[in-house]
Order: C-alpha cells, then sequence, then structure tokens
C-alpha cells in the first residue's frame, strides 16, 4: 500500500510527518475523501471544488493544480489492484517552529494522499439499516469546511456505541437536526425527501449532491428545509448518506423503530438509482 507525500510516492506504513506539522499540533488542515470504482475516481469535479473551497476559507494554499491532482490520483489508484477504493487526501498548512497560533507566511503545506479498498456494496445487508440516536451537535459554526478536527464527530460516534447504535444524528441547541457524525441526512415523509439546506452547519456532501440530482432527474419531490428533532418519530423513512457509506437506511432511532421500522420503498428506489449512477 503506497501513500503520496509531498511529491513522493512511499510504503504507506513507513510514511512519517514532523512533529511540527500544524495539522498535528492544531488540526490546522483539510481534508477529502473521494470514491473510485472500477478505478475510476467518482465525481471528481464536485470533490475538487469542495476542496478548493475548504482551501480557500481556511488560507491553505492549493499545492497542485487539478490537472496535477487528477494525475497523482490517478497513479495512486493504479499502484493498487483493487477495483473499488477510497482515496484519503489531506493538506495541512505544513510545519512551523517555534509554536504560534498566527500561521507564518509562505508555509509550504503537507500533502498527503493514501488510498484504501472499498467493499462492493450489497444491498440486501445495506436493507438490514443501522440503529442511531440523537445527539448534541458540539461542532463549530464552519462545518462547510471539510476540517481535519474531527472531535466532536468522534465525540458522537462514540455515544452511539455505548448505546449501541451505529451513529448519531446530530441536534443543535435551537433543535434543528445538521447531519450525521459523518453523513448527510434526509427524512422521507409522504413520499418527499427532506434534507437540511446547504448552510455553515452541515458539510455539502457530494453524496447529498448525487441524491439532488437524481430526485430531480427522476421527478422525486425533494425540499431543502430545517428539520426539528420532533419531527423525526414521525418520519417515514431517514436516511444516512456519505461517500464511503453510499446511501443507509435508519431503521432505529432512539431504541424506537422508524416507520415501518424497515428499509423504506424510496431508499430501495434510491439505492438502486445511485448504483446504476455510479455503473453508467
Ligand atoms: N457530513 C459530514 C460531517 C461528513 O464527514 C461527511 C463525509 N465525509 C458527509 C457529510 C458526507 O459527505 P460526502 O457525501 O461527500 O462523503
Amino acid at each position: 500500500q503506497w501513500a503520496y507525500l509531498n511529491g513522493q510516492f512511499q510504503p504507506l506504513h513507513e510514511t512519517k510527518i514532523s512533529v511540527l506539522d500544524r495539522g498535528f499540533l492544531f488540526g490546522d488542515g483539510v481534508y477529502e475523501v473521494v470514491p473510485v470504482y472500477n478505478q475510476q475516481v467518482f465525481e471528481w469535479p464536485a470533490h475538487y471544488a469542495r476542496l478548493e473551497r475548504s482551501l480557500a476559507l481556511t488560507h491553505i494554499p492549493n499545492p497542485l493544480d487539478q490537472q496535477a491532482w487528477l494525475a497523482l490520483l490517478n497513479e495512486l489508484i493504479q499502484r493498487h489492484p483493487w477495483p473499488h477504493q477510497f482515496i484519503y487526501l489531506q493538506i495541512t498548512r505544513g510545519v512551523q517552529t517555534p509554536r504560534d497560533h498566527l500561521p507564518a507566511a509562505e508555509l509550504i503545506p503537507t500533502l498527503l494522499a493514501y488510498t484504501n479498498p472499498l467493499a462492493p456494496i450489497d444491498k440486501r445487508k445495506v436493507s438490514q439499516g443501522i440503529a442511531a440516536i440523537t445527539h448534541a451537535d458540539l461542532r463549530w459554526q464552519h462545518c462547510d469546511i471539510k476540517a481535519i478536527t474531527l472531535l466532536a464527530n468522534v465525540m458522537a460516534k462514540q455515544a452511539a456505541q455505548a448505546a449501541e447504535a451505529q451513529d448519531a444524528l446530530l441536534v443543535r441547541p435551537d433543535g434543528r437536526v445538521t447531519e450525521g457524525s459523518a453523513s448527510n441526512m434526509f427524512l422521507i415523509k409522504d413520499g418527499t425527501i427532506h434534507t437540511p439546506p446547504l448552510n455553515e452547519f452541515i458539510l455539502p456532501g457530494i453524496t447529498r449532491l448525487v441524491v439532488e440530482k437524481l430526485c430531480r432527474q427522476h421527478h422525486i419531490e425533494f425540499i431543502e428545509r430545517d428539520i426539528d428533532q420532533a419531527e423525526l418519530s414521525t418520519a417515514d423513512e431517514l436516511w444516512l448518506a456519505s461517500s464511503t457509506k453510499e446511501i443507509i437506511p435508519i431503521v432505529r432511532l432512539n431504541h424506537q423503530p422508524v416507520g415501518s421500522g424497515q428499509a423504506g420503498r424510496l431508499w430501495s428506489q434510491m439505492f438502486d438509482l445511485y448504483q446504476a449512477y455510479k455503473n453508467r
């Protein structure tokens, strides 16, 4: 397994960075997770646009242009035998000493990329769904940046595990549901898909974007609006969506069944549409 670090490919398990890297010391960096199907990058323009935006908002210089990025990803993919992969790429602000919150001028960003095998998705297995809990959204007010600082997300996941659930739906102090700990959320009611609007409280997911596109193509009503946590118990279906998990039904929330307690009809339709879109 190979990693790309600052211009060079090297064995992943021997790849090391400085303890003075601002990513390590301050969580000062951004990342992307890009799925690969049949050795082809999935939705690269959307992932790249989000990466550029994360870099711009944090004032971290983009170390490569779009062509060089794609060449790097393709070489990384081809160095591995797996048909389906997910690439992790991370850019931190770079190495700095002495320690100072204020970034020094003209730091050289640290660029790390490596890839992992992605197991094929089995509809029967996914249709069993997951249990979730609601949990306070303890994150900051720039969740639209794909920042490497994920402590609140990790703690929400731990809380889910402690409640014998697989994930958490995050709830802001005013009762609005934002997203999952590492996924966007959808509420289905009377054949319509509802999802929170894009703002500083959620990550603009690429899977969410594809779901929206598929809804428009197939005349499924898709509404972006605030969702209050009180509505969760009235939902016909609840889904989570992310690049690595695709679209998964939540069948139990806070130990109560969601809708019928089984994966819903619209989930099944959207799952099939998503597979067809991936394989197009
Ligand atoms: N929200 C959060 C907080 C996430 O971590 C992720 C996954 N990285 C998503 C949403 C889904 O984004 P995507 O569909 O691009 O994987």
